[in-house]
């Protein structure tokens, strides 16, 4: 496959440029292959692309719509293995977790999605006003790199399925599984222009999509820091926004709760993806009396941890995503370290090439401390005593953040009780965990609006009243 073209309605194009920025693995530095920077006028190409495709395909029944999506969902599972490579060799994802969790994962929610958008009622009356939900016109999606293919599904499924049209901005890390998605959507003879995709860097692309006159919509997953910015950009003609952003989420284990069961619920979101998901469960709060429980716990849990080649079958932990990204988190270590915090385990980048880093674990946390207060995305925990449960609830919310979060308890609904105490859009209790269509969004900084389900499918439309 030539991953130097853009897919602008319904066809394989090359940029109107000539840059154009390498893929590296990140477990061997090697460049994979290149992709192209596109310039304005690609950028405006594909936004009048999906303006034009608009109305033909916004006209189409769900059902119609909808059948679109059962071929690109079979199209998936044909090509799991693909995809699951990819992403391994882009990001550095373990194969494990790329094939069982990554693509899996998009398959089970896409198919929410189109169940979501099968039995929503678009029309209902409100005494004499009749109230129907319309799309909304051109979306803009700007997708990070820790979830390459799915943080695209979560958008373009919902965006579509509702009948909007769209144009793609993958991460510059990770475009390669987002083109090869691309090549799935043409053979499955999408109509042209309803789906359109190009490459380049954020600050030149990104930017230009989301600030086009002709998008109404801006959906943008990633940093909290670009994220504002965008809100910014998208006050310009009035953009519709939906964000996605960062995390810092909290396992609160409450006396008497299963320590097993909170450290593996924890430690499996600091292993998997290397850290690297904004609902990482990187604050683990416990009950003072506690801690050299849970202590011994994490470590016995982590005896086992087998870092390396990302391909390897046994592997449970790889590389981070690039160079940057290991000086960011080596960053957070030494300043971890600096103000106070204990290193109870790893600490260290792994002796050999490729961007490995050991897990680490802190202990002697205050959540005042930059580690218990940044989001660090990498393989890093920090473990925060309480006294009163009441003060756990409060460090747990004492964050900008508000996106995921847990609560691990002896009684089920007095966990529940505190979970709805919790300044988060997510708490899992237990053994609980996410499903394809619960709803996933932030409180506080961690975002607008919702991804997932029938919430992530109302985001992108609009409510009209008919009067008569
Ligand atoms: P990022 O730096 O914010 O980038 C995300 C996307 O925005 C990339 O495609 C990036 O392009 C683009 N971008 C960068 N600057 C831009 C600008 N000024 N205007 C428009 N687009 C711009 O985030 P990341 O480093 O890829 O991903 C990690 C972050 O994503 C973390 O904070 C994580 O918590 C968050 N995240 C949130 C969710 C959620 O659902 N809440 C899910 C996953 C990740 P380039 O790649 O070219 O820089
Ligand atoms: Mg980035």
């Amino acid at each position: 496959m030539n991953y130097q073209q853009f897919y602008i309605d319904g066809e394989w194009v090359s940029s109107s440029g000539t840059e154009t920025i390498d893929v590296l693995n990140p477990a061997t530095d090697e460049v994979i292959d290149k992709v192209s920077a596109a310039t304005t006028e690609d950028v405006d190409r594909a936004v009048k692309a999906a303006k034009k495709a608009f109305p033909s395909w916004s006209a189409l029944t769900v059902a119609e719509r909808a059948s679109y999506f059962k071929k690109l969902k079979q199209a998936l599972k044909d090509n799991l293995g693909t995809l699951a490579d990819l992403m391994t060799a882009e990001l550095g994802a373990t194969t494990r977790f790329s094939h069982d969790v990554q693509v899996t994962m998009s398959i089970n929610e896409m198919e929410a999605t189109i169940r979501a958008a099968e039995t929503y009622q678009f029309d209902h009356y409100i005494r004499d006003a009749l109230v129907t939900a319309e799309p909304i016109g051109v979306v803009a999606c700007i997708s990070p790199w820790n979830y390459p293919l799915n943080q695209i599904q979560r958008k373009i499924s919902p965006a579509l399925l509702a009948g909007n049209t769209v144009v793609v901005k993958p991460a510059t890390e990770t475009p390669l599984t987002a083109l090869y998605f691309a090549k799935l959507i043409d053979e499955v003879g999408f109509p042209a222009g309803v789906f359109n995709i190009l490459t380049g860097s954020g600050s030149k692309v990104g930017t230009g999509v989301a600030s086009h006159p002709d998008v109404d919509v801006i959906s943008f997953t990633g940093s909290t820091e670009v994220g504002e910015k965008l809100y910014a950009a998208g006050s310009k003609g009035i953009k519709k926004i939906i964000l996605e952003l960062g995390g810092k989420s909290p396992m609160l284990l409450l006396p008497g709760g299963s320590i097993k069961t909170a450290v593996k619920k924890t430690l499996g979101t600091i292993i998997n993806n290397q850290g690297q998901s904004c609902s990482a469960l990187t604050r683990l709060i416990v009950p003072k009396d506690d801690l050299k429980a849970v202590q011994e716990e994490l470590l016995a849990q982590l005896k086992d941890v087998k870092i390396g080649d990302p391909t390897l079958e046994d592997t449970d932990l790889g590389p981070v995503v690039s160079a940057k990204q290991e000086e960011t988190v080596l960053g957070y270590i030494a300043k971890g370290k600096e103000e106070g915090a204990t290193i109870l385990t790893g600490g260290n980048k792994v002796d050999c090439p490729g961007h490995y880093i050991e897990p680490t674990v802190f202990v002697d946390v205050k959540n005042d401390m930059t580690i218990a207060q940044e989001e660090i995305f990498g393989p890093v925990l920090t473990v925060i005593p309480y006294e009163s449960v009441e003060e756990g609830i409060t460090i747990s919310n004492d964050t900008t953040y508000g996106l995921s979060g847990a609560v691990v308890g002896p009684d089920e609904d007095e966990a529940v009780a505190i979970a709805r105490k919790i300044r988060t859009g997510n708490v899992m209790v237990n053994e609980g965990a996410v499903t394809a269509d619960s709803p996933f969004g932030g409180y506080k900084e961690s975002g607008i609006g919702h991804e997932k389900g029938v919430y992530g499918f109302e985001d992108y439309l609009n409510i009209k009243a008919i009067l008569r």
